[in-house]
């Protein structure tokens, strides 16, 4: 039975070794076990040669090597790609590749749906079923090779991995740091620590806590300038507030000279924008080693909110520029398939009943513009 064999993607280096010691094994199965899975992008005991007969057998009766099944695949006219994954129980998450001329980026989803309630998020509208496994996560760069036809040990076609798809990476810790370790494994994907990235909203004592176990690259969704307007676009500001959040990331980077942090700010028209919003920026993240990366924001339905225009964008740009602060402008891609930030939807099955209190909420407006009782939800 499928259900009672371990998966061995769960497992990072240090889990590895302790499956290995109880099955009275040396250490160097693990080296062996992580090249032919992440290497080589072998799922069947069968294949590994160097493994003894018995060994394989073993393995076959108590393990397996299990990722998700890839049920959608769609390619953008810029040569994006995006997946849907299957899990169980009608959940579905969404992968995005995205080829540039350096790099090759993977953004991978660390939950099913989001708990968070961010403003300008699709995702956000989604709700909230579960965190995925380390399986479900280090899975999708599996499968992605895979779909690609990718063998990592000749050939590395992802050369980033950024935890920037569906959910809050920094909310689901445990599973998130051993996947982005498998990431990081020199007998696995072999990246380098500045080639992972962490992106968080702001889960303050997750990211104290990050520090000591990870030393991955961060990102953070700043987004607003004062607490009010963060309040309202990222919710969980209201228990980790500004200050606090900058203090994280200072302590963050402190020690690595070469460290810094990415700070994301999506730019909404008329909301975030302003000379103003850029200058109130420079006195806040002036003495963090740090760069902002200046996001285009995709409308989906119903958000509410608009793009800033390209020239705001610039204007936006050149008084960071002016007043020494790195930054970029990140470049959309993959619109055409819906493969853009906050674009990513999937299937959730939503546990939190955020989409039946949103239709509450549309349907109380009806009635109050209506005067009426019309019709009943659900
Ligand atoms: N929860 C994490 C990672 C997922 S979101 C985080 O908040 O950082 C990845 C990035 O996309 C974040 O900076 C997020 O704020 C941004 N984003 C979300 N919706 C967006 C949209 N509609 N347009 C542009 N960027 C968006």
């Amino acid at each position: 039975m499928s259900d009672s064999r371990v998966n061995l993607l769960n497992f990072d280096r240090q889990g590895m070794e302790a499956f290995f010691t109880e099955l009275g094994e040396k250490p160097f199965r693990t080296t062996q076990m992580l090249k032919w899975i992440y290497q080589f992008g072998v799922s069947d005991f069968a294949q590994m040669t160097n493994l003894s007969k018995a060994m394989r057998e073993k393995l076959t009766a108590i393990a397996e090597i299990r990722v998700p099944d890839i049920i959608e695949q769609q390619v953008s006219d810029d040569g994006t790609i995006k997946w849907l994954l299957q899990l169980e129980q009608g959940n579905a998450i969404e992968t995005v590749f995205i080829p540039e001329n350096d790099r090759g980026t993977l953004c991978v989803s660390s939950q099913i749906g989001c708990a968070l309630e961010c403003r300008f998020c699709s995702t956000a509208q989604q709700g909230f079923n579960r965190n995925l496994s380390t399986a479900e996560i280090i899975g999708q760069v599996w499968a992605a090779n895979q779909a690609m036809k990718v063998m990592p040990r000749n050939q590395r076609v992802i050369s980033n991995v950024v935890l920037m798809g569906m959910g809050e990476p920094l909310l689901n810790f445990n599973n998130v740091v051993a996947a982005m370790n498998i990431m990081m494994d020199d007998n696995a994907y072999g990246l380098s620590k500045r080639r992972v990235t962490i992106s968080t909203s702001g889960v303050v004592p997750a990211l104290e806590r990050l520090k000591a176990v990870s030393d991955v690259a961060l990102a953070v969704s700043l987004h607003a300038t004062n607490d009010t307007l963060r309040n309202e676009l990222v919710p969980i500001n209201k228990k980790y507030p500004i200050k606090q959040l900058l203090n994280a990331c200072k302590f963050y980077v402190k020690g690595d000279h070469k460290r810094k942090v990415t700070f994301e700010y999506v730019m909404l028209d008329g909301i975030n924008d302003k000379p103003q919003h850029a200058r109130e920026l420079v006195a806040l993240i002036k003495d963090i080693p740090s760069k902002v990366n200046l996001i285009p924001f995709n409308p989906f339905p119903g958000s509410g909110y608009q793009c800033s225009s390209a020239e705001t964008i610039e204007m936006f740009r050149n008084i960071l520029k002016k007043a020494g602060v790195i930054s970029t402008t990140r470049k959309t891609r993959g619109e055409d398939i819906d493969a853009a930030c906050g674009q990513l939807a999937g299937k959730v099955m939503d546990k939190t009943k955020r989409r039946f209190r949103r239709e509450e909420i549309k349907v109380s407006r009806h009635n109050i513009n209506n005067k009426s009782i019309s019709g009943r939800i659900l």
